[in-house]
């Protein structure tokens, strides 16, 4: 656990008078996510922000490389809390964000998506009467089976400030009631195409990945594989390495893999015939994303990713909280089929990508998030 700076007498008082913000962090989107709105939030100096990781990923490449690429502030406190089934790491990080509460003593506690650091943070803030603050809230699959499911509608249920990505998420809230809890819920858009746009450029000068792995603009296909439903499930996971193998056979295929799914890969002694990298920093993937001809992903912010940079997505699952993707014909569910996978890549590779809406705000959530945040004055 860190130590929190030593501040002068005068400094003291003027912390005092500033909103203290803690925002709880753990896995990779969320570092993704957070980079947008602490650098919004760096345009206004009565909002003081301390950043919590909780550790839920830890490698290098799965966290460290967000920090610096993305020029984080390091995080004040890491609780360290890893490799957990999902009630140990639950509680685990509840326990020992408790303790940084009590010492900080925050306004309101910060958090984002719907992992079980999102929810960590949600619940002991609320236990504790702190003002609790979700951003990408009110998305749902309707599939109670996957974990974040049940984390983000807990988490939104027991939120005083819900930050909504879409119109179509805000609709749910409304559907469930939410305007008659005891909540504000604000349209912000998406803080996601925020870092896209914000780092395109950056990585279009930056990263050598294309050159690294030999791989030509618009000539292959970018995967990724990590969702408990998949890697969980040896036969599904089974029938996606063959679909990409097959794909492979007409497009190269690379997957940059999660170690979960690495581990899965290992014991089951499933060896694919495609491109198998360790997980990209944020820039590579952006350059990946950029370059690429289309996306096969059971990844939630890939899906949108995809869109901002205008391609294709075919997703490895039975549903997708972005239901205006699929609505109108930019993703398309495959689930697990192989068939289906390799029958939907034949049917896109050509198809030319024809952007005719604008869903997630253009770019502009994290600054309408930090000066919503400012106006209300959470004191
Ligand atoms: N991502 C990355 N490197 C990788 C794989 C993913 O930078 O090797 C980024 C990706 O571009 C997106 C985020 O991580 O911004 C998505 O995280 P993930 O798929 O782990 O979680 P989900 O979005 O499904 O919650």
């Amino acid at each position: 656990m860190g130590t929190c700076p030593k501040v002068s007498q005068t400094a003291q008082t003027n912390q005092e008078a500033r909103m203290k913000i803690i925002t709880v962090v753990g896995a990779r989107p969320q570092f993704i996510k957070a980079a947008a709105v602490s650098r919004a939030f760096r345009n206004y100096p009565d909002i003081q922000e301390l950043i919590v990781h909780t550790g839920q990923h830890f490698d290098h490449n799965m966290s460290d490389v967000f920090f610096k690429e993305m020029d984080i502030p390091h995080p004040h406190y890491n609780l360290q809390v890893q490799g957990l089934s999902h009630a140990a790491m639950t509680g685990q990080m509840m326990e020992k964000l408790e303790a940084v509460l009590e010492k900080e003593k925050p306004d309101a506690v910060m958090v984002y998506g719907d992992t079980n650091s999102t929810l960590a943070g949600a619940l002991t803030a609320k236990k504790m009467h702190i003002k609790v603050i979700h951003v990408e809230a009110g998305l749902r699959s309707h599939n109670m089976r996957m974990p974040e499911e049940v984390n983000r509608i807990l988490t939104d249920r027991i939120s005083d400030i819900l930050f909504v990505p879409t119109q179509h998420a805000m609709d749910i809230l409304k559907q469930e009631g939410f305007e008659n809890f005891d909540c504000k819920i604000f349209l912000s858009g998406d803080v996601m195409e925020d870092s896209a746009i914000h780092y395109a450029k950056k990585a279009a000068a930056e990263s050598t990945i294309l050159q690294q792995l030999g791989l030509q603009q618009n000539k292959y296909c970018l995967a990724t594989i990590h969702r408990q439903e998949n890697t969980d499930e040896p036969g599904r996971l089974l029938n996606i390495i063959e679909a990409l193998n097959e794909i492979n056979n007409h497009m190269p295929v690379v997957l940059p893999l999660h170690p979960r799914t690495r581990k899965k890969l290992k014991t089951l002694h499933i060896e694919p015939a495609f491109a198998i990298i360790d997980p990209v920093g944020y820039l590579d993937m952006m350059q990946l994303l950029q370059h690429t001809r289309l996306v096969i992903t059971d990844s939630g912010g890939l899906q949108k990713e995809s869109f901002f940079f205008s391609k294709f997505c075919i997703i490895l699952r039975e549903q997708s909280e972005w239901v205006e993707l699929l609505e109108y014909g930019y993703n398309f569910l495959a689930s697990s089929e192989k068939e289906k996978i390799v029958g939907t890549f034949h049917i896109l590779a050509d198809r030319k990508f024809e952007k005719q809406h604008n869903f997630y705000g253009g770019g502009t959530a994290s600054e309408y998030i930090a000066g919503t945040l400012h106006q209300l004055q959470l004191k």
